[in-house]
């Protein structure tokens, strides 16, 4: 399974390999862009049947995604279990549910993201819909980051990547001389 997921991600060139200057400022040997494998549909689709594997002990009612990168992954993650999708996004930097969209007492609950990393937006999202009365089941993602981390949320991913990261003046792919491209550039393909 996961290496299905790596090969829909490489299909779509949501994963490349190469050298790159991340906008942290750091250097890494690996670049994940999920919003490229989600413009195909039928890619979404396929990772979502992983994912609902994953989740087959679980009850669910509902699944939230932060916005931007959660929207479209959680929309069709709701597709694949039967149940709404909603997102919560930043106002003046505040994660908030605004819409219209609500959460009853006692609603079971599942954050859905592209890739969770650190958990920042997933941890706020959790204390927003907690606070309506939500219970947090876990966080759904295509990619995990977190490198094994405990963020304190059970996690449901389609494939885990350890993806290094170096600080540019300590860098081994810029000691072996390869150039290094900002992703998005004209330069990546
Ligand atoms: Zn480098």
């Amino acid at each position: 399974m996961e290496n299905r997921v790596i090969e829909l991600l490489r299909e779509s060139n949501a994963l490349l390999e190469g050298h790159f200057l991340l906008s942290s400022g750091k250097h890494s040997d690996r670049y994940v862009q999920c919003a490229r494998l989600l413009q195909y549909p039928e890619k979404a689709e396929e990772v979502c049947t992983f994912i609902k594997e994953k989740l087959k002990d679980e009850e669910i009612d509902i699944v939230c995604g932060p916005a931007m990168g959660g929207i479209v992954i959680a929309y069709e993650l709701g597709r694949a279990l039967g149940v709404p999708a909603i997102f919560t996004e930043r106002v003046d930097n505040e994660m908030t549910l605004r819409r219209g969209f609500e959460i009853k007492e006692g609603q079971k609950v599942l954050i859905v993201e592209d890739v969770v990393t650190t958990g920042k937006s997933s941890m706020e999202t959790k204390k927003v819909l907690e606070e309506l009365g939500g219970e947090v089941v876990g966080i759904a993602s295509i990619v995990d980051r977190t490198g094994g981390k405990d963020i304190g949320v059970k996690l449901y991913p389609a494939v885990s990547l350890d993806i290094k990261t170096y600080d540019a003046d300590d860098c081994p792919l810029c000691k072996e001389g390869i150039e290094v491209v900002k992703p998005g550039s004209r330069k990546m393909k």
